[in-house]
């Protein structure tokens, strides 16, 4: 089993967003975006799925007024099926899709993703298609509403009832937000967070950034992660981690097993 992390473009992004209290807010910072192959034995496993290729086209008629907020830089090579011809895959070779939400950054890609099931906390889909006022701009419902295959979850999953790949329902950051734990081959356990937080330091601060749903559900998310991290001594990757290729490791494509 390989835990592919594979690097799909970014934007610029004030500090602001990451922490409205941090002193570097007024100067903007490159934020990454990564979606996540998981080589199952009985299944190839996207978690989360970039961002749409218009993104770095046409920011505008993609987000509308949102797009300002960010300076995206988002190539060709970004788009799903670039990055996974980069690990020798197609979209046709994902069996299963796993969102850990539904924002533009990690939903971008499910244009693609029509054959597969796609997992999804059923909170979550209920607060992409109605979203409040504070989130509508980040929710693109043309990234989501063309007839996919939606598997609605409540709670946490094991995905193949072995213990290898399971859901952890981690709201805060939308209402529906889940991570997803991996346990690989050598025992190692990492724990994709997505966007259960920005970045890990500032997880350990508790400090909040500046797009959430529930700042309650989101600390009560990070203790759990934290007394799963402590259990399995695990890895933590967050998907917008700005020092991504330290804390992948290896280059933004390496792979773990
Ligand atoms: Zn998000």
């Amino acid at each position: 089993m390989r835990l592919y992390a594979l690097h799909c473009g970014g934007d610029e992004m004030d500090w602001a967003a990451f922490d409205p209290f941090d002193q570097r807010v007024g100067t903007r910072a490159y934020n990454p975006y990564f979606m996540y192959v998981i080589t199952h034995p009985r299944g190839n496993v996207l978690f989360d799925t970039g961002v749409h290729p218009q993104m770095g086209t046409d920011p505008e008629a993609r987000l509308g007024p949102a797009a300002a907020s960010f300076d995206a830089q988002i190539t060709p090579d970004d788009q799903i099926e670039a990055c996974l011809a980069r690990i020798g895959m197609r979209t046709a070779d994902i069996d299963l899709v796993v969102m850990s939400h539904l924002h533009f950054d990690h939903a971008g890609g499910l244009e693609w993703l029509t054959h597969a099931p796609i997992l999804v906390q059923r909170e979550e889909l209920s607060f992409a298609r109605n979203p409040p006022v504070y989130q509508r701009l980040i929710y693109v419902a043309d990234d989501f509403e063309h007839g996919l295959q939606w598997r609605e979850l409540d709670g946490d999953h094991d995905i193949f009832g072995d213990g290898r790949l399971r859901t952890l329902s981690t709201p805060g950051h939308s209402r529906g937000h889940q991570s997803l734990i991996v346990q690989l081959d050598s025992g190692r356990t990492v724990m994709l967070l997505a966007d259960a937080t920005y970045l890990v330091s500032k997880m350990r601060e508790r400090a909040l950034p500046a797009v959430l749903w529930s700042p309650d559900a989101m600390v009560a998310s990070w203790e759990r992660i934290e007394a799963l991290e402590r259990e399995h001594d695990a890895l933590l990757l967050a998907t917008h981690e700005l020092d991504y290729e330290r804390s992948v490791r290896l280059a933004p494509d390496a792979w773990y097993e």
